[in-house]
């Protein structure tokens, strides 16, 4: 069983990374970011309440993530294990959790903020596939547009510089007592998640075992 979590600043390249681990293991990718977004596309009265928090790099209040969230480990295939990616993100959300299952490995991925900025900035998603490229540093074949669709990329609203402080602040504060709060149970495995993502997907997969 394999109940993970990955933790880390936004641009850290948690998603790309859950993508590849949860297929590897047979288990669900479970990303709040996700989620809320599939949310605020489908105007539910949930995305509706969440879209400016998201917009501005800020928290979506804990009562609407928790729904979400719980709603989707209710699933049946969650109960083999899952990756959650984006979650926790606070003291309140890790107690949560905590309340409803055991963890057994939180993965935190260690970048410096420098190399932040530039990943964030550069970032281009597929709306069709989920695919991530980065216009530096992983521009797909043909410029803008999706090596395995052809659909034209797009960048989040909250990847524009505008947010993206606010963003890594929200991490400084309110998500990073959570490497201490990690650490004092025991299931912190920190790993260098800087390079190209084969070689730290070399690293999460030895820090998961
Ligand atoms: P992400 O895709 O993980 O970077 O999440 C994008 C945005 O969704 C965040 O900036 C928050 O506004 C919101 N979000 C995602 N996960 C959470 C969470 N666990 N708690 C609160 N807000 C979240």
């Amino acid at each position: 069983m394999h109940r993970i979590v990955f933790l880390g600043p936004p641009g850290a390249g948690k998603g790309t990374q859950a993508a590849t681990l949860a297929q590897a293991l047979g288990i669900p990718h479970l990303s709040t970011g996700d989620l809320l977004r599939a949310a605020v596309a489908a105007h539910t009265p949930l995305g509706l309440a969440a879209e400016e928090h998201m917009r501005a790099g800020r928290l979506v209040p804990d009562s609407l993530v928790l729904e979400i969230l719980e709603e989707r480990l209710a699933r049946d295939d969650a109960t083999r294990g899952f990756l959650l990616d984006g979650f926790p993100r606070n003291l309140a959300q890790a107690e949560a959790l905590d309340r409803k299952t055991t963890l057994d490995v939180v993965v935190a991925f260690e970048v410096p903020t420098e190399v932040l900025l530039p990943r964030l900035t550069g970032r281009r998603t597929c709306p069709t596939c989920r695919a991530v490229y980065n216009i530096v540093t992983q521009p797909p074949r043909v410029p803008d547009h999706c090596d395995h669709d052809g659909t034209l990329l797009v960048q989040r609203p909250d990847d524009r510089p505008e947010a993206v402080g606010t963003r890594l602040e929200v991490y400084r504060s309110e998500t990073s007592p959570l490497l201490r709060y990690y650490t004092v149970r025991g299931l912190l495995r920190p790993i260098d998640a800087t390079g190209d993502p084969a070689a730290v997907g070399v690293r999460v997969r030895a820090a998961v075992g």
